[in-house]
C-alpha cells in the first residue's frame, strides 16, 4: 500500500510538491485509492481540491463517484489550464479520469507541483485495445511515485490489468458504460469472445 511522505505544515519553510499517478484497468480501485489518499490528507487538515474531464458526468456532475458509492465532491473543467485558477491556495490536488485531459495537463501538473502542491493523478494507463491511454504515459513518466492497481479477471480470477470491451463499438471513450466492459487478465484478453466461460 502506498504510505505518502510526511508533510508537516512549517510556517516560514519552502515545501516542495511532486506528482502521484494511480493508474491501472476499469474495476481497479484507482478511483477508491484516490479517494483514500484524498480523505487522509483531510484528516491531516489538508486543504483538498479535486477535478476531472467536465464531460465525464456519470452519476452526478459535482461529485466525483467510485463504483463502491465512497464519493468526494469535486470540479468538472472543461480544460487543464483551468485548474491553475481553482486550485488556489490548496495543499492537494486530485485529479480523476486523468486518461480524458489533453496533453496540457502534463505543463498544469508540473506547475502545480512545482509550486509546492502534492498532485495526485487517477486513470486508466490503456484503452479498450491495450493502447498506451492519452496523456497517462507522460503523466507516468513525470510523476515522482506511481502505483499500477489492479482488477480481477472476471473469465479466470487471475490479476486483471485490461480493460476488454464486450459492446462491438469502436469509439474509444464510452462514457457511463461500466456495462460495456470487464476486467480481463492479458490471456482472456487476446483470446477475445474465444474465452470458455466456467
Ligand atoms: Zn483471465
Amino acid at each position: 500500500m502506498f504510505i505518502e511522505p510526511s508533510r508537516k505544515k512549517e510556517i516560514m519553510t519552502p515545501r516542495t510538491g511532486w506528482i502521484e499517478v494511480i493508474c491501472g484497468s476499469m474495476f481497479s480501485g484507482k478511483t477508491e485509492e484516490l479517494i483514500r489518499r484524498l480523505n487522509r490528507a483531510k484528516i491531516a487538515r489538508q486543504q483538498v481540491e479535486i477535478f476531472k474531464p467536465a464531460f465525464d458526468k456519470r452519476y452526478h456532475a459535482e461529485d466525483i463517484v467510485s463504483h463502491n458509492d465512497n464519493s468526494i465532491r469535486s470540479t468538472p473543467v472543461q480544460t487543464p489550464s483551468e485548474i491553475l485558477l481553482l486550485a488556489g491556495s490548496c495543499d492537494v490536488v486530485g485529479l480523476d479520469e486523468a486518461q480524458f485531459f489533453d496533453q496540457s495537463i502534463l505543463d498544469v501538473c508540473n506547475t502545480l507541483a512545482n509550486s509546492g502542491k502534492r498532485v495526485i493523478v487517477a486513470g486508466l494507463d490503456m484503452d479498450y485495445e491495450a493502447k498506451p491511454f492519452g496523456c497517462m504515459p507522460q503523466l507516468m513518466s513525470i510523476a515522482e511515485y506511481v502505483t499500477k492497481v489492479h482488477a480481477i479477471c472476471v473469465v479466470c480470477g487471475e490479476v486483471a490489468s485490461h480493460s476488454f470491451r464486450t459492446s462491438p463499438s469502436r469509439e474509444r471513450v464510452l462514457l457511463g458504460e461500466t456495462d460495456a466492459y470487464e476486467a480481463r487478465c492479458r490471456r482472456c484478453f487476446n483470446l477475445g469472445d474465444r474465452v470458455q466461460r466456467p
